[in-house]
């Protein structure tokens, strides 16, 4: 199958020009005046020109976000911070068509589903941490002190910024992975050095731009574009007091080693996943398909939380993965500015080869693929929605990330059986559970080892929502009061009566 690609030109809001480094308040080149460029996975054609940031720039960018953190910023009412971080979110809804159409263009994802969620998304999680910025209340605590019989004591806790902040962010949601970290870090009167990934530097850059136009100080928010090195530098620079990271697991453990090696500067992580989503001889299997398929079949599989194992009691395993793979079928791949697209194509060459290597090697393992199978001819970086049968839970494709929209259905007869291989997993992001039985629903939910289990439903997503993971999926939550926890420092005042 080939695809027919409109020229990114006709895009009505990008105009294609070269993108600089966001430091200080300044647009400013790279220190060595070195560039890359950003490709439209659709076509595989440049973009744009973007500043390529060394660690020199970090270093930069780091002095002006520690500047900045005792400078007016800091002199700030709650309520001020709070209505700052509430605009940004009104400026975002106000650039709803524009941020969508940097999305599809630089991540490839369907404008119209860019401009549902992701924008959308992106503007709630600021409206809720402008919220949070009044509410980050201490404690008050009459301790009892055993070795000191008969003294009175009153003490109370303060919640204060961490300080400067690393936030080096993943392309598969750009914006809205850039909004999950800003807000809370701006809510708590933190500043930022922001590192967006190689592949998906514009829609940060913009946001960084409105942020600007929200009120943001000078040098609050500072944003490095790069190829690799950027993040690098974040995890291992002396003055970054926390680092918060979206990614691979793999970089994920880079990350803790260069923290471990400096200053072992806080860190919380949002890595992989490999989610299993469950399939109950007595659910509503209409609603489960559907499910089934949008749970991995969202932004093209590029999704942490994809439900990319499907267990199926084996009541409904012919008609499930029927129903899946007939959704497959008919989903409508194309770039992601066609109006009509529901999948566009992955974010990159690199993406392309590793997803298709993942199902050949399925294949190859004695997999067989009911539907799709393999890449779409180009240009750009289009793979068939996939449906592989006949895998086994020991097989490299039920266990390793794919990150592409390729998902591997298992029967399962037994509910321990089936809650052993759905923990099997050196992740634990999320789970899907479909069954009209509640009671078996919430205790499965409790068995399951994951940062977020989804009963009738799969991808719900909310600013009010904790998510992360257990095991290697991460540590510490994003978004919800919980996010919060990771940009504050916890400070014990005690006075002696
Ligand atoms: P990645 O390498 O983990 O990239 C994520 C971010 O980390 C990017 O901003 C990247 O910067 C930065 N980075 C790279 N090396 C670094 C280092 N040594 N120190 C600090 N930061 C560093 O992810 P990827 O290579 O793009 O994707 C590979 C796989 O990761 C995917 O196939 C998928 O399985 C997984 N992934 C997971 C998520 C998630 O949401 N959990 C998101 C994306 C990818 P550069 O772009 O400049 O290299
Ligand atoms: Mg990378």
């Amino acid at each position: 199958m080939a695809l027919t690609v409109p020229n990114p030109v006709g895009a009505i809001h990008f105009d294609g020009s070269p993108r600089k480094l966001f430091i200080d308040g300044d647009w400013v080149d790279a220190a060595d005046g070195a560039t890359f460029e950003t490709v439209d996975p659709a076509t595989g054609e440049v973009l744009a020109e973007v500043a390529r940031g060394e660690a020199e720039d970090v270093d930069r960018a780091v002095r002006a976000a520690r500047r900045a953190l005792d400078g007016p910023w800091s002199k700030l009412t709650p309520s001020e911070r709070g209505r700052i971080v509430h605009r940004i979110g009104d400026l975002i809804a106000e650039h709803a068509d524009e941020l969508a159409e940097l999305e599809a263009l630089d991540n490839g994802k369907p404008m119209t589903v860019a401009k549902a969620a992701d924008v959308a998304l992106s503007a709630d999680l600021f409206w809720y941490m402008a919220g949070a910025a009044t509410r980050l209340n201490g404690s008050t605590i009459s301790p009892s002190v055993p070795y000191m019989p008969g003294a009175e004591f009153h003490a109370y806790t303060l919640r204060e910024p961490v300080g400067v902040v690393g936030q080096i962010i993943p392309w598969n949601f750009p914006l809205l992975m850039a909004a999950w970290k800003l807000g809370p870090a701006l809510a708590t009167g933190c500043t930022i050095v922001l590192k967006p990934a190689e592949q998906t530097p514009l829609s940060a850059l913009r946001l960084a731009e409105l942020a600007a136009e929200a009120g943001v100080p000078t040098g609050v928010l500072n944003v490095v574009t790069g190829f690799g090195e950027p993040g690098a530098a974040l995890a291992r620079h002396g003055d970054v007091d926390k680092v918060a990271f979206t990614g691979s697991t793999e970089v994920g453990k880079l990350i803790v080693k260069a923290a471990g090696e400096t200053n072992l500067k806080k860190l919380s992580l949002e890595l992989g996943g490999k989610s299993p989503n469950i399939i109950f001889d007595d659910a509503d299997v209409d609603a489960a398909i559907a499910g089934a398929a949008s749970g991995i079949f969202f932004n093209q599989g590029q999704v942490c939380s994809a439900g990319s194992r499907l267990y199926i009691h084996q009541d409904h395993y012919d008609r499930v993965v029927e129903g899946v793979s007939k959704a497959a079928a008919e989903i409508k791949v194309g770039p992601g500015l066609a109006p009509d697209t529901e999948m566009g194509p992955l974010v990159s060459r690199e993406q392309h080869e590793r997803v298709t290597g993942y199902i050949k090697r399925g294949l190859a393992d004695g997999a067989r693929a009911t539907v799709g199978g393999s890449a779409i001819d180009g240009p750009g970086y289009f793979v068939q929605p996939t449906v592989l049968v006949d895998a086994e839970q020991e097989h490299t494709v039920v266990q390793e990330e794919i990150f592409g929209p390729v998902i591997a259905a298992l029967p399962f007869s037994d509910i321990d059986d089936l809650a052993r291989q759905a923990n099997d997993s050196v992740y634990g992001l999320a789970a899907g559970v479909w069954t009209r039985d509640i009671s078996k629903a919430h205790r499965l939910a409790k068995r399951l080892k994951a940062g977020t289990v989804h009963l009738n439903s799969y991808h719900v997503f909310s600013a009010e929502l904790p998510f992360g993971g257990y095991k290697q999926s991460g540590w510490g939550r994003e978004m919800g009061a919980e996010v919060l926890n990771n940009y504050l420092e916890t400070k014990t005042v005690i006075t002696q009566l």
